[in-house]
């Protein structure tokens, strides 16, 4: 039997014409030896996560679930010495007591400032639930409340750093910069972890006891170091993102100094029980398992993003990153111009999800935006981002955002999909597909 028709046949019983299918594949032929490149990087991180968990004896004992005050838990313990040892760290906390990337941060800012103490952000406004954590936007339980005050520098016209500007806003109080790796859903740039190393050196070389926090989100195993090889001091970021490989089912962690993290312990719990208490409850076999396959998940994501980027940009749609730029996060924007087409888009994402692909997305007003939005998302653990999903709100200029997939070949299916959703109803131009 023939695997290619049956594979065109597959396609086109799961709605993907014939036309988009090649365009897709030629799309895919030339993008082998960047493939070729995230596949090394995988392999890379990879083995990094098995030498942290040989290294640290994970053994079977450290799947049993622990209850009640979750004393001696040695999968706990164990886990959090394998994330430390992954990202050349001192130590870690990685809990399901930590809710989500935001909570992780929020517990990594309040656990390490004190009233009276600065925050600043070198690379602009943080991502937007950051806002209320900081007290940007006024907020119960915000660190302005307790009396930590908050700075912030812009980026350069030119997308580079405000060293003068960085410099000038560092004074006496300043106790922790906190620097966002990811774009996030701005139209900055990601940073990269060598560009984040220098911003670090710079804030170090003017006050070495400046806590240095990297809020690492959608970054990890993208490239072969992490931002605690370049000097952070705290790393923090979401198991339902790359870290948990899609099968952790909650989570968030925290590596760096054993300072940091001692406090971040303290402050999640209770003083005086810190890390001792904290029952797993019976996820952390998830945990592992989803560390273990991150390398290779991430890697599918990214080779979705890339995929995307140069499927829609050969249409005339511009792109962020766009198709040729080097990679430091999963996040793939497309401006896409038009309300049908962000709809499109995002019920082609939809349909080819493994969940809920029956049901068609509508745009709703979500609470905290100023206009409606419009999402996409068939995932295994609710709000999942390193699973396929897509968003955007319903206004100019139409960016659709979107991320992950577990598998490469589910990716690449979801993107076809998205296409064939505009092609179908002509909001392409389909000589450039035929
Ligand atoms: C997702 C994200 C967060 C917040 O994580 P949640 O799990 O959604 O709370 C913070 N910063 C960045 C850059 C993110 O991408």
């Amino acid at each position: 039997m023939n695997v290619k028709s049956t594979l065109v046949e597959q396609y086109k019983a799961m709605g993907i014409c014939e036309e988009v299918y090649s365009y897709g594949e030629k799309t895919e032929r030339e993008l082998k030896e960047r493939f070729v490149a995230i596949d090394e990087i995988a392999e890379y991180n990879q083995l990094k996560v098995i030498a942290a968990m040989q290294k640290n004896r994970v053994s079977a004992e450290c799947f049993q679930m622990s209850s009640g005050y979750g004393y001696n838990d040695l999968g706990r313990d164990t886990l959090e010495q394998v994330y430390a040892d992954c990202f050349h760290a001192k130590a870690a906390l990685v809990r399901p007591q930590i809710t989500c990337g935001t909570h992780a941060l929020a517990l990594a800012l309040m656990s390490n400032l004190r009233p009276g103490d600065e925050l600043l952000s070198p690379v602009g406004k943080p991502y937007d639930t950051l806002e209320e954590v900081i007290g940007i936007r006024p907020s119960t339980g915000s660190l302005a409340e307790y009396g930590i005050t908050y700075r912030q520098v812009e980026f350069l016209p030119d997308g580079g750093f405000d060293f003068e500007g960085i410099k000038a806003a560092i004074n006496e109080k300043t106790k922790l910069v906190t620097i966002q790796r990811s774009k996030g859903y701005l139209l900055r740039k990601t940073l990269s972890v060598a560009e984040i190393g220098e911003l670090i050196r710079f804030i170090k070389g003017i006050r070495s006891d400046i806590i240095c926090m990297v809020d690492n989100c959608y970054g990890e195993f993208v490239e072969v170091i992490e931002p605690t090889d370049v000097g952070a001091d705290m790393v923090v970021g979401s198991l339902i993102k790359n870290p948990g490989g899609g099968l952790a089912p909650i989570g968030g962690y925290i590596v760096g100094k054993k300072e940091c993290i001692d406090n971040a312990a303290y402050r999640l719990t209770s003083p005086g029980l810190g890390k001792e208490v904290g029952a797993s409850l019976g996820v952390i076999q998830s945990f592992y398992q989803g560390l273990f396959q991150a390398p290779v998940v991430v890697a599918s994501a990214l080779k979705g993003a890339i995929f995307a980027a140069n499927l829609y940009e050969k249409l005339g749609f511009t792109v962020l990153p766009d198709g040729r730029e080097s990679r430091h996060d999963i996040i793939q924007a497309i401006k896409l111009g038009s309300e049908e087409r962000l709809c499109a888009f995002c019920e082609g994402i939809q349909a080819g999800a493994p969940v809920d692909s029956y049901v068609t997305p509508e745009p709703w007003d979500m609470p905290g935006y100023d206009s409606k939005v419009i999402m996409a998302a068939g995932a295994f653990v609710q709000g999942s981002s390193i699973e396929l999903s897509a968003d955007g709100p319903l206004k100019e200029p139409y960016n659709v955002y979107f991320q992950g997939g577990l598998t490469w070949y589910h990716a690449k299916f979801g993107i076809l999909m998205s296409l064939q959703k505009l092609y179908e109803r002509n909001l392409v131009n389909k000589d450039q597909i035929c």
